[in-house]
């Protein structure tokens, strides 16, 4: 039998099989999440015009450049521009305006004093501060210039990218299909959340927490089924399932007798590899089911989640042609030493806390065995001991991807 491929290699080839999926325009409206399928260059200045960051007056700087306290100067107060539709008329040398936040700059003005810092007397304010020239405005162009790339292919669209789209007007949006998955969960001892487990049952968690991961990651579950131990029933299962991009099974792939997962890909597709060397989720079948990528994940919760963790979601990343997907991979210290299994890479899961000097210590969650659900609760992220490694000391430098 093969050795049990390193991470890095299964990753390789996860991402070998991976082609970016066609795009498509979704409303401004429904964006959220989805990953830009091109590039956005402005066709607009942003602001449109050159406007007032204040409420206050527009004034030539040049008239206010001797105020002081003792010997503050008066302007005749000659319009009143609030935010919205005008086109103001010039601003006469010796004259101020009443501006808003967001009016249009009457033309000659170049500053804004803020009402704070003027004093309103009849017709006329007074001023005992000087300006300096292009005070609290807000140039055409400031912030977005036309013809920049204000956005790459790639990028996450989110509230901020949303607010720039919105601005430049891109009622449509181009993104990437979302890959479409179904979810098979397979054992004979599982049984709906909804059923009191009998006598060496228990409850199917992958069948609900596995399509949250997902849809976490911007893939369209359309479907989550649970198939029962028995060859002909998961051929005919697989079989029947509708046109995806992924076909993601949990439990079934170890050397029991009644793991027919990966035979049963073999049959039916092509299995590119079986085992990695990683704790949690030593068996991980991978492969292709006509079109569809297949990823047999092991059964326990803990497993299938790091699985995916590990594998799919730069599979995902990379159907989406997501640039920005990638965690935080930083270094910190154990708090406390961590046994690992020395022949695998090991995901431990970690509580992370940065101590006043900026050290970033990780503690694992307790007992990381792999039926320990509970273990992923809390965690901040996971300390990645490679192999080679039997314990990982308190104190000793790790590596640490962050959720
Ligand atoms: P398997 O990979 O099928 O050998 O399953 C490994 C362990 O995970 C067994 O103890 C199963 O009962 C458990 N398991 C498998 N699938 C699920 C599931 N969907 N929800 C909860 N536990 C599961
Ligand atoms: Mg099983």
């Amino acid at each position: 039998m093969q050795p049990p491929l390193p991470v890095d290699q299964a990753l390789a080839i996860v991402l070998a099989h991976c082609r970016r999926l066609p795009g498509e325009a979704v409303p401004l409206a429904a964006c959220r999440g989805r990953v830009l399928a091109e590039d956005v260059v402005s066709d607009l200045d942003l602001p449109l015009f050159t406007n007032s960051a204040m409420d206050g007056f527009a004034v030539h700087a040049s008239d206010l450049a001797e105020a002081t306290e003792q010997r503050p100067v008066w302007l005749p107060v000659t319009a009143d521009l609030p935010a919205g539709p005008s086109e103001p008329g010039p601003l006469m040398l010796g004259t101020t305006a009443r501006i808003m936040t967001g009016a249009e700059l009457p033309p000659g003005a170049d500053a804004v004093v803020p009402i704070e810092l003027a004093h309103v007397a009849g017709g006329r304010v007074h001023f005992a501060t000087a300006p300096r020239p292009g005070a609290n405005v807000r140039p055409r162009g400031e912030d977005v210039r036309i013809g920049e790339t204000v956005l790459r292919a790639g990028t996450t669209l989110g509230y901020a990218e949303i607010a720039v789209l919105a601005a430049l007007g891109r009622v449509e949006v181009p993104v990437t299909r979302a890959p479409r998955a179904a979810v098979l969960s397979t054992g004979d001892e599982l049984v709906d959340v909804s059923e009191v487990p009998g006598p060496g049952q228990l409850r199917d968690s992958s069948i609900l927490a596995l399509p949250a991961q997902l849809a976490a990651l911007g893939v369209d579950v359309v479907g989550a089924w649970r198939a029962v131990d028995n060859e002909e029933a998961l051929v005919s299962r697989l079989q029947g399932l509708p046109n995806v991009d992924l076909v993601i099974t949990a439990g079934g792939v170890s050397m029991g007798d009644r793991d027919f997962v990966r035979p049963v890909a073999e049959r039916l597709g092509e299995v590119y590899f079986h085992r990695v060397a990683i704790k949690p989720g030593k068996p991980l079948v991978f492969g292709r089911l006509g079109e569809a990528l297949f990823f047999g994940l092991p059964g326990n919760p803990v497993s299938s989640m790091v699985s995916v963790d590990v594998f799919v979601r730069p599979a995902v990343d990379a159907l989406l042609g997501r640039s920005d997907g990638g965690r935080l991979r930083l270094r910190g210290r154990m708090a406390e030493a961590v046994r690992s299994d020395a022949s695998r890479c090991e995901y431990v899961r970690v509580t992370v806390r940065a101590d006043a000097d900026g050290q970033v210590w990780a503690t694992a969650t307790g007992d990381q065995g792999s039926g320990r659900m509970a273990s992923m609760l809390g965690a901040d992220g996971y300390a990645i001991i490679p192999e080679g490694v039997a314990v990982a000391a308190a104190g000793e430098e790790v590596r640490i991807e962050l959720f």
